[in-house]
């Protein structure tokens, strides 16, 4: 998708800390982290949000990124798994992602 950020690390990885890759998905680095430990899992066909994603992508993001978490040692704490949908959630690049965040505490609820 032209003008889409995460469209263009799928196209050019030197745009992005790469942490995992397959033919359909990519996990990278988020350029502004919220924790000590912050990446993104995005599938590499633009999908603008968690509406437009079937079962099979839902289910693979969420197992690439715990698969990612458990690799960099978030599982021994304990890591945040977000997906912001739409604006009044705070999703601010409509090409869709899971965000994983660990190595300090969460507060809940959200705000
Ligand atoms: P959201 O607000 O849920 O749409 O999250 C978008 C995330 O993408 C934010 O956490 C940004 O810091 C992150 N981000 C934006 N541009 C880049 C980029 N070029 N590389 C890595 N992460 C990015």
């Amino acid at each position: 998708m032209p003008n889409c950020i995460f469209c263009a690390i799928v196209n050019d990885h030197r745009q992005a800390k790469i942490l995992y890759e397959d033919t359909d998905y990519l996990a990278f680095e988020d350029l502004h982290p919220q924790a000590p430990a912050h990446f993104l899992v995005i599938p590499k066909r633009h999908i603008e949000t968690i509406l437009d994603a079937d079962k099979e992508t839902l289910g693979n993001l969420i197992h690439i990124g715990v698969r990612v978490a458990r690799k960099m040692g978030l599982d021994k704490n304990g890591f945040r798994t977000v997906i912001n949908c739409k604006r009044h959630a705070g999703q601010s690049v409509d090409h869709l992602h899971v965000h994983v965040m660990g190595g300090r505490w969460f507060s809940w609820p959200p705000g």
